[in-house]
């Protein structure tokens, strides 16, 4: 019995939190359809490959050092593979020894959006595209300066646009 109102409550504690922030889903994830550039389900995943569809619709991570662009040392620009929006310069990037592509900052701040995932039992802070919502990977606090800031980046979310 005491279980159950436990459960109860913290059914109530948890739901109450969910509702007060805005483009939550239940579950605590981020709304992922409710951004500025929309596609059907049925879009998506005609427009993504698999590993596409499973990193940025559903927040899940490609296998570390799986990504051509993790050694991507040319100029240029990474875009974002759902839809094009320009997200990480190569002017940001560093070697990170993780074995995904890793920058200390965005190409702007308005490029990506930020929320707490707590998908490992613990909080992190998930990274997403500010334009169709996509999944792009975390940011850490141990990155170099002059931000201190690691952002781990699935490198199938994103598409290189070398400068020519
Ligand atoms: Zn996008």
């Amino acid at each position: 019995m005491q279980f159950g109102l436990l459960a109860i409550f913290m059914g109530t504690v948890s739901g109450a939190g969910a509702m007060g922030i805005f483009g939550k889903k239940e579950d605590g994830e981020i709304d992922r359809n409710a951004f500025p550039f929309k596609l059907s389900q049925a879009e998506w995943e005609a427009k993504l490959d698999k590993m596409q569809y499973h990193v940025l619709r559903k927040a899940g991570t490609e296998r570390a050092f799986s990504s051509p662009l993790y050694n991507e040392h040319r100029q240029g620009v990474f875009h974002c593979a759902g839809c094009d929006q320009a997200l990480f310069s190569s002017e940001h990037k560093f070697d990170s020894g993780t074995g995904w592509p890793s920058f200390w900052q965005p190409i702007s701040k308005e490029a990506v959006g930020e929320d707490v995932d707590h998908k490992l039992g613990y909080a992190r802070t998930e990274t997403h595209c500010s334009n169709c919502g996509g999944h792009l990977g975390h940011i850490f606090q141990d990155g170099p300066q002059p931000t201190g800031l690691r952002y781990c980046i699935n490198g199938v979310a994103l598409i290189f646009q070398p400068t020519v």
